[in-house]
Formats: structure tokens, C-alpha cells, sequence
């Protein structure tokens, strides 16, 4: 009689929300984030309720200011290694939440490793009980240092299990098993996203991540810590072009794992020289040991995501420096709304 009553209610909601009078819910765990806030506003900008849950680990408030005070949009501050709050039921799940640059992940492994097995069970759980479909927000770093180029998704990687980066690695490899154990056990309606390196406004002034780094030095003059030769290559993603790709991916059939990422490969020296341009800075170039398990070349191959999805960045390297330099310029221009820490740095 009870799954009677929840089926009647259900369709009532369904046949409610194909006639426009009920919005539908999102929750956006890391929503705090440098991705997950564009996200948040982009879900609101088209109609959704939205629901950001966030620890405050390496995002900010501040991210937020445009939803502020906006009437379907409310902030949890959670972390999702802990069971959820009740916070009703949702039609989609976007799990974002995890520690993305090296800096902050390998901080406090341990923990990063349960944000991504223990968050992923909690919010796959919290699916299952709304019958959400439900996001992943994975990475190319299950590739790990890659022997295959460019990366396809059949790639099954080089690992190393005991490494600085393996919290980070195979939690998100962990993740990614318990999504597809949850989708072939309980039906379960997942989406999973391998993202390469992205950027743009909102990364954190001390993020530790080569764009905000090369960034931040150049506007204020200081060396540009490059860690080995700069002879590794990553391919740079713009966050707006991230997003059409979440959308896109969440309102089709695909499942994934698909690659999301610009497939347009750079030198991090040539970044640095690039970012040294843009910015017109007077910024040397210092050179620091390379960190362990760096990754020696990434780029995706983004054949899956241009079939199924239609999608293709739109932003170039040049143009989408260009913003977030604009961006960093901003905040530096006005400490009294935000304190520039120092970049951060795992070489030195
Ligand atoms: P970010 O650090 O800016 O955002 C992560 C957010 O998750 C932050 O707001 C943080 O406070 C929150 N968070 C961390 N641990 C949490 C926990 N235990 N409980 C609740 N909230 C928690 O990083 P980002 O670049 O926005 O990355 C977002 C997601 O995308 C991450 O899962 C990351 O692994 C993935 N990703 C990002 C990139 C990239 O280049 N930006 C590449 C690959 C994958
Ligand atoms: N890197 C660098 N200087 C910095 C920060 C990073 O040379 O100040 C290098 C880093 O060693 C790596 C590349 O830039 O080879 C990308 O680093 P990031 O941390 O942005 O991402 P990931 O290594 O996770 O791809």
C-alpha cells in the first residue's frame, strides 16, 4: 500500500513537472567549489532548485555571491563523509566534492581518500532513495602517468597504488567502481565524467594548480615555479565549456565514462610563457624539482563526447587566460574582499 502511495505520488510529480509547476531539484555536493559553483549558477539560470552542500575544505562563500538570497538556490554546510541530513528528494545528484588540486589533496589523504569512497556511498545511497540520476565527477588522473597518447576511455591506466597522488587516483578509481556496482545492483541512474585539467575564474588564488600559480606569480611579478623542465604536456580546459558538457552529458543516455577536456595539448613551459605574454609581467622563469608520480603527458580523446554529446570547447587557451587573468587582476585589486594567500606549492 505504501510503494502504492509513493508510485501515485510520484506520477502526480512527474505529470506536475512535465506541466511546469514544480521545479526540479539538484543537489551539488563541493557546489563551493571553483567548478561546482559555476554549476550551481548555471542549474538555477535554467529553472532548477538547487541544493549546494559543501565542507568549506577549499571552497569559499564567496563563490556563491550571485545566489545569494536567491529563493531556489540554499547552502548546507556538510561533509559528505558523514551520512547526509534529510534534505528531501532530488531528481539529480552531482557529486563534486573532493580536494582537486595536488596541494590541498595530499594535505590530508587519508581524508581525501574517504571524501571519495565513503561521499560517493553516501550520495549514491541518498540516489537509490530518491531515484535520482546521479553524477560523477571523475578524472583523468585514474589514466595516471599515461602510457597510451592521447588517452581514450578504453585506456586502463598506470596507477601507482602507494604513491603521494594515489589518495587522490584511486579514490576517484574507487568512486567510479561504486558508481557501476550501484548502477548494475540497484539500477542506478549514473552519469561519470573523466575530467582533464580545467580552468578559469574562481580557482583559488592559493589553489597550488599550474593556471592559478603562473597566474598569480606573473600579476605580481614574482618567479614562475616550473616543476621539472616544463617539457610535461596537460591540454586546458575553459570552465564554461566544462559546464555545457555536464549539462550536456546529464540530459542524455550516455553513461560514460567519457573524457571531458580540450584536446589541444601545451608544454607547461610554453603556459608559463604564454601567461608571462598576456599578463605583460616581468616574471622570470625558476625551475624546481619535479614532484613525484607527475603525470609526463595528458591529453584526452574526446571522440566519445563529440559523437554522443555534440560537444566541442569553445574557448581557446589564449581567450580563456584572458578571462581568468581578468579575473585574478579583480580580486588583487581589492584585498579588502578577499585575501590573497601566497600561491601554493608542493615543490619547494
Ligand atoms: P575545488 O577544490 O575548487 O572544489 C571542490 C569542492 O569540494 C570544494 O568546495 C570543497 O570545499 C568541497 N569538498 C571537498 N571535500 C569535501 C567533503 N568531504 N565534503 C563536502 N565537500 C567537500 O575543485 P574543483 O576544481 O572545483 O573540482 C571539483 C570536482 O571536479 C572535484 O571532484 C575534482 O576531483 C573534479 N575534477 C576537477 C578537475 C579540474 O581541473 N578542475 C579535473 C578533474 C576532476
Ligand atoms: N606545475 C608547475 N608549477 C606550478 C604548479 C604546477 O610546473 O607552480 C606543473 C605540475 O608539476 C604538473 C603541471 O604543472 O606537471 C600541472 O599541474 P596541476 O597541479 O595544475 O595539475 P595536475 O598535475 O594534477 O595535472
Amino acid at each position: 500500500m505504501r510503494s502504492q502511495l509513493i508510485q501515485f505520488s510520484e506520477l502526480r510529480r512527474g505529470a506536475a513537472r512535465e506541466a511546469g509547476r514544480i521545479k526540479r531539484r539538484a543537489l551539488v555536493a563541493g557546489g563551493a567549489g571553483f567548478l561546482g559553483s559555476h554549476l550551481c549558477q548555471r542549474l538555477v539560470a535554467d529553472g532548477y532548485d538547487v541544493v549546494c552542500m559543501d565542507n568549506l575544505d577549499t571552497g569559499r562563500l564567496e563563490n556563491l555571491s550571485a545566489l545569494v538570497g536567491n529563493a531556489s538556490f540554499q547552502f548546507v554546510q556538510h561533509d559528505v563523509v558523514h551520512a547526509l541530513p534529510p534534505l528531501g528528494r532530488f531528481d539529480e545528484i552531482y557529486n563534486l566534492a573532493c580536494p582537486a588540486s595536488p596541494p590541498h589533496y595530499q594535505r590530508d589523504p587519508i581524508h581525501t581518500m574517504k571524501t571519495s569512497v565513503l561521499g560517493a556511498l553516501n550520495l549514491l545511497d541518498k540516489a537509490v532513495d530518491s531515484g535520482a540520476r546521479i553524477f560523477q565527477a571523475s578524472t583523468s588522473e585514474v589514466y595516471g602517468d599515461p602510457s597510451v597518447h592521447p588517452q581514450p576511455e578504453s585506456y586502463l591506466g598506470n596507477v601507482n597504488t602507494i604513491g603521494p597522488r594515489a589518495c587522490y587516483d584511486e579514490g576517484k578509481r574507487s568512486a567510479e567502481t561504486l558508481f557501476f556496482d550501484y548502477s548494475r545492483s540497484y539500477g542506478v541512474d549514473i552519469r561519470v565524467g573523466r575530467i582533464f585539467n580545467t580552468y578559469g575564474p574562481r580557482m583559488q588564488p592559493d589553489d597550488g594548480r599550474v593556471v592559478s600559480n603562473f597566474i598569480v606569480q606573473a600579476l605580481r611579478g614574482e618567479d614562475i615555479t616550473i616543476y621539472g623542465d616544463g617539457s610535461q604536456t596537460r591540454s586546458f580546459c575553459y570552465v564554461d565549456d566544462l559546464i555545457e558538457f555536464f549539462i550536456r552529458l546529464m540530459r542524455s543516455n550516455l553513461v560514460g565514462p567519457v573524457n571531458i577536456g580540450n584536446p589541444v595539448e601545451f608544454t607547461v613551459r610554453e603556459l608559463a610563457e604564454i601567461v608571462i605574454e598576456l599578463t605583460g609581467s616581468s616574471s622570470k622563469l625558476i625551475f624546481q624539482p619535479l614532484p613525484a608520480d607527475d603525470p609526463k603527458q595528458r591529453r584526452p580523446d574526446i571522440s566519445l563526447a563529440r559523437r554522443e554529446l555534440d560537444w566541442t570547447p569553445a574557448v581557446d587557451l589564449r581567450a580563456g587566460l584572458g578571462r581568468t587573468i581578468e579575473y585574478f587582476d579583480g580580486l588583487m585589486r581589492s584585498p579588502d574582499n578577499y585575501s590573497i594567500p601566497a600561491s601554493a606549492s608542493l615543490a619547494s
